[in-house]
């Protein structure tokens, strides 16, 4: 799976190499636009090295240089070549963890819901929130840019999902009432200027819940933090204050236990023009990865705990879905409690 992984990695670098539309783009801090950085990490492949830096005015960590955005789409779409010609079905499995995530992400903006409102979920994997939110009374789209995804949701669930890839997101603007965008920022070229975009599509009265991953994380081992496709890594400081560069005011954040997940409700508000360097959190910053190697990781129980924990859940999904035949099933059977919206 890694050799593919690597494999996919290089053919859509070579092409770049072979054809000046796949140039690569040097960056500058997405937040601050200091250009002023430090090499953090970088990883050999056969015909360039991928490499991330952290910015020393404000600690934000991201990719630099990084693909544009059609040899980031041609990568993409390489990696679904093994689904080619064939009907993607995902596993029982999946389909119910997917359930779970669509109750959490219910929760969490429960108390906007409202029936007849607008939703867009920018991040709509195969569809099961958009699924949900249309089952109890909102009018939701989705976007996705993995086609087989796209085609199963449209087949299975019959629901309204258009394809989008990452930064050229496109809607019109004040048209939703919630946005939600769960782990896609962070694989976006331009986290910037697609929150502004956000803003753009919401209402006056809108509102955007943003959940990214957090480089403060323990759960995740060192050398999974810095994935190809992973052009930015967040901390707490550095989304909220990319959130407000963009126009958004919180209204509430949450790091969700365990995972440590930074989960943020937000709201339209003024674009925050002053400075945004901040030198402690660029320490902070630093100081969290420097202390924490691959070695701290092994030796500690954390590895150990994750691997029982994930064999516990499997046997858990496993019993779980056994009385199903179809995806569409478990969603049902798992949203049939929750009430229509008022
Ligand atoms: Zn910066």
């Amino acid at each position: 799976m890694i050799l593919n992984y690597l494999k996919y990695m290089n053919r859509a670098y070579n092409l770049k190499h072979n054809n000046h539309k796949y140039k690569k783009l040097e960056l500058t801090c997405n937040l601050c636009n200091s250009s002023d950085h430090e090499l953090i990490t970088s990883k050999d492949y056969e015909d360039y090295k991928s490499f991330k830096v952290l910015c020393r005015e404000c600690g934000l960590i991201y990719s630099n240089p990084v693909p544009t955005l059609e040899g980031l789409e041609l990568y993409y779409e390489q990696k679904s070549e093994r689904y080619s010609g064939e009907i993607f079905i995902p596993k029982l499995r999946r389909i119910y963890r997917s359930a779970l995530r669509a109750i959490y992400r219910y929760n969490r903006i429960k108390h906007y819901l409202k029936k007849g409102i607008n939703v867009l979920d920018s991040s709509a994997c195969i569809g099961e929130f958009v699924y949900l939110l249309e089952q109890k009374g909102s009018h939701a789209i989705g976007v996705e840019h993995n086609n087989y995804l796209i085609q199963y949701a449209r087949n299975e669930l019959k629901i309204n999902i258009e394809r989008h890839f990452l930064d050229n997101i496109k809607m019109p603007e004040e048209t939703f009432d919630i946005i939600t965008a769960y782990h896609i920022l962070n694989l976006c070229l331009n986290p910037l200027e697609v929150l502004k975009k956000y803003w753009s599509f919401l209402k006056t009265d809108g509102i955007l819940n943003l959940e990214v991953p957090n480089i403060d994380a323990r759960h995740i081992a060192p050398y999974h933090r810095f994935r190809f496709k992973y052009f930015y890594n967040f901390n707490l400081h550095t989304i909220k204050m990319l959130a407000r560069r963009a126009g958004f005011e919180v209204v509430n954040t949450i790091i969700i236990p365990k995972s440590m997940h930074i989960n943020m409700i937000l709201k339209k508000g003024e674009p925050y023009q002053d400075e945004v360097s901040d030198a402690q959190n660029y320490v902070m910053v630093r100081n969290s990865i420097i202390g924490y190697k691959s070695l701290n990781f092994l030796v500690s129980p954390l590895p150990y705990l994750k691997a029982m924990d994930n064999i516990k859940k499997y046997m858990v999904l496993n019993k779980a879905v056994k009385e199903y035949s179809s995806g569409k099933e478990i969603l049902d059977d798992c949203f049939a409690k929750i009430p229509e919206f008022k």
